[in-house]
């Protein structure tokens, strides 16, 4: 809560200007900065989800969404181990964006509605608008992932990433550990960011954050992982 200092009213903790006496609050913020937003979430995690809470237009949330189906895409191959399916690496790469990209945008949604019909069940306060607004933000390990170590993966094993023939792991042991390694970490990462944005956005407890965040995680990964095999036994 944020309290008026002209009329001591008690308004929301994410309003701008008093309800009641239409008094300044907070400064707005009308828009927010991709890149001063992604710095933020990586330097103090809390200040860019108050941030993105008070910004009034969610930006870049589709954008965050599509790279994020792109790098499902690529981990989906990988899991999958389809390699053997396509001629090339470029032809590989063409693929993951063709499927990537509306991937993410139809994903985008789905997993912000979900995120916040599980808020409003636990009493968060977050909007539609706000949970679309920190589960896209909540992804910036994702992008990560796909503009830093993808690109190595590709110049350290190119195909033999995808098709397993042979192992990556007889390769390179050491740098496909390592990659892998910080794979994981990126998603625990992001997972960690989710609770943070959940707990500053819906202001409710952290145990009730992880659940929301636990519930979304195991729903979102069971249904790529089925949507994935469904499109392997098509194809
Ligand atoms: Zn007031």
């Amino acid at each position: 809560m944020i309290l008026c200092s002209v009329c001591q009213t008690e308004n929301d903790k994410y309003a701008t200007i008093c309800k009641k006496c239409k008094g300044f609050l907070q400064n707005r913020v009308p828009n927010l900065d991709l890149f001063d937003i992604l710095w933020r979430i990586i330097e103090s995690p809390r200040e860019a989800f108050r941030l993105i809470m008070l910004a009034e237009h969610k930006n870049y949330a589709l954008f965050l969404y599509a790279l994020y189906g792109i790098s499902v895409a690529f981990s989906g191959f990988w899991y999958f181990r389809i390699g053997n399916r396509f001629e090339n690496v470029l032809i590989l790469i063409f693929w993951a964006l063709l499927i990537g990209v509306p991937l993410g945008i139809a994903l985008c949604p789905i997993v912000s509605s979900f995120h916040w019909m599980l808020s409003k069940m636990l009493g968060g306060k977050a909007s539609f608008r706000a949970s679309l607004g920190i589960t896209s933000y909540a992804l910036t390990p994702f992008t990560i992932s796909l503009l830093l170590l993808l690109p190595i993966e590709l110049m350290t094993f190119g195909m033999y990433f995808f098709t397993f023939n042979p192992h990556p792991m007889a390769i390179k042991p050491v740098s496909y550990i390592v990659l892998i390694g910080s794979n994981a970490v990126m998603m625990l990462w992001a997972f960690i960011l989710l609770i943070i944005g959940t707990k500053v956005g819906n202001q409710i407890s952290l145990w009730k954050s992880v659940l929301i965040v636990a519930i979304l995680y195991g729903l979102v990964l069971r249904g790529v992982m089925f949507s994935g095999e469904c499109a392997l036994s098509l194809f």
